[in-house]
């Protein structure tokens, strides 16, 4: 499995995303996170307890220096990203430190986006949702409308996590978050996930229609994941349910 193993990692250049930094506050390690997805990049979580996370004073010195060595060179990032070893709102720091990354964005790249991949299992937190809606692309993942699906596919730790609670929480950010949805099939533990189906996606259709995200992503597999049965879903595939997505009036994009 792939670990980032830096807290600040890159720039990488993308067609899509342009010239990107990557910051994980993850411990560089070991995976953490609030969900346990079957098709996670990183592996399963860690059952070790004790893994030190970096400092808010850290992660600033850190970017602050990557910035100045990189604009000093003339290269201008078109995007931070929040990304890394699991879920950044994990860190108990996290407003704190999108509150400093704003700050470095404004004075070193301006024009540079910052962006959060989370799973949307923090969002009640004020501080989290909060810190969410300062950033210019607030990703959430959405995986299915179908409790028992988003349970197969993403292992979510916490009790209070299904379908319901998700999208009442997404709801609440009136419009400002992009989400992001895995499809894929396989199997796991006996059980048989496809969340093609025309009932997941009917379904997934009308959650997206209550929760109106500013844009949606879809993508599937692309590198190992922990569990081996998966199928990666085709780009034509993939393309058929954009098209679905874009009649009921969303933008979309797709990753194959
Ligand atoms: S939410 Fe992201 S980091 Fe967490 S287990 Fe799923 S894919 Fe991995």
């Amino acid at each position: 499995m792939f670990l980032f193993d830096q807290v600040i990692f890159g720039p990488i250049h993308s067609r899509r995303l342009g010239l990107s930094l990557g910051v994980n506050l993850l411990p560089i390690d070991a995976k953490i996170c609030s969900f346990n997805c079957i098709y996670c990049e990183c592996g399963f979580n860690t059952t070790i307890k004790e893994f030190p996370f970096p400092t808010r004073a850290q992660v600033r010195e850190i970017l602050e220096l990557k910035l100045t060595q990189m604009t000093g060179a003339g290269q201008f990032p078109d995007v931070i990203t929040f990304a890394g070893n699991g879920e950044p709102t994990l860190h108990t720091d996290f407003e704190g430190i999108i509150d400093d990354t704003i700050a470095l964005r404004n004075r070193f790249c301006p024009s540079a986006k910052v962006s959060v991949l989370s799973n949307s299992t923090r969002v009640h937190k004020p501080h989290i949702f909060a810190a969410l809606k300062k950033v210019d692309n607030n990703i959430l993942k959405f995986d299915s409308a179908i409790d028992r699906t988003m349970k197969l596919i993403d292992q979510p730790i916490g009790k209070h996590i299904d379908v319901n609670w998700l999208i009442q929480h997404l709801k609440q950010f009136e419009g400002k978050l992009i989400i992001q949805t895995m499809f894929l099939r396989g199997n796991y533990q006996g059980e048989y996930i496809d969340n093609t189906t025309e009932t997941e996606v009917e379904a997934w259709l009308q959650a997206m229609e209550q929760i109106k995200p500013q844009q949606i992503m879809i993508y599937s597999l692309d590198r190992d994941t922990p569990v081996h049965n998966l199928q990666k879903v085709t780009v034509e595939e993939l393309n058929l349910i954009a098209t679905k997505v874009r009649e009921k009036g969303f933008e979309v994009s797709v990753a194959g």
